[in-house]
């Protein structure tokens, strides 16, 4: 059990594991918002914004936006009035170096980290939903790039975060129902 304080959460997980729709259900049971990296980037560039400008070319290669980029946006965000009492990220940290900021923004905000939430789904199963899901960046060139940057940057936060104790592993490769359930659970 995490407990009623226990309310700042990440979400890791490689592309197509379910950690957007999990976040977004686990974010709302427990009435903080769900932050999503990668939405915010994608509503950048739909809105032709300095920062899509900026940010589309990279994220259309289905590569990393860059690490200070990254953090200028994460730490706006969370300075907003509504994540200050908890939020489910989802999507950063994706990088050591943005694990690092994470740990700087929270600690500037006299805060830390609750939770952490694995996803595990089997790399065949990934494949499979997202040529089923069909988003533009998931075309199979792109989607084996984003799994191959995931593989190597992002899996090894996975230890980072087991050595602190923080990290859950839940079973994604199940009906979004049963996982909603389990981390439901967790959190009652
Ligand atoms: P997502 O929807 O989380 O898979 O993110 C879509 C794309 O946005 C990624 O493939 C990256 O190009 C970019 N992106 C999202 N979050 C990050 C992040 N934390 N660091 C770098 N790039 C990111």
């Amino acid at each position: 059990m995490v407990g009623a304080n226990g309310r700042r959460v990440v979400m890791l997980g490689a592309p197509g594991s379910g950690k957007g729709t999990q976040a977004e259900q686990l974010a709302q049971r427990l009435g903080i918002p769900a932050i999503s990296t990668g939405e915010m980037l994608r509503s950048a560039v739909e809105e032709e914004t300095a920062l899509g400008h900026r940010v589309s070319d990279v994220m259309a290669r289905g590569e990393l936006v860059s690490d200070e980029l990254m953090a200028e946006v994460v730490r706006d965000r969370l300075a907003q009035p509504d994540a200050r009492a908890g939020f489910v990220l989802d999507g950063y940290p994706r990088t050591e170096p943005q694990a690092d900021t994470l740990d700087r923004i929270l600690s500037d905000q006299g805060v830390e980290l609750d939770h952490v939430i694995f996803l595990d789904v089997p790399e065949r199963e990934l494949m499979e939903r997202a040529l089923a899901r069909q988003r533009a960046d998931d075309l199979a060139e792109i989607l084996e790039e984003r799994l191959r940057v995931y593989t190597g940057k992002t899996a090894p936060l996975i230890e980072r975060y087991g050595s602190r104790s923080l990290i859950r592993h839940i079973d994604g490769n199940r009906p979004v129902a049963a996982v909603a359930e389990e981390l439901s659970r967790l959190f009652s």
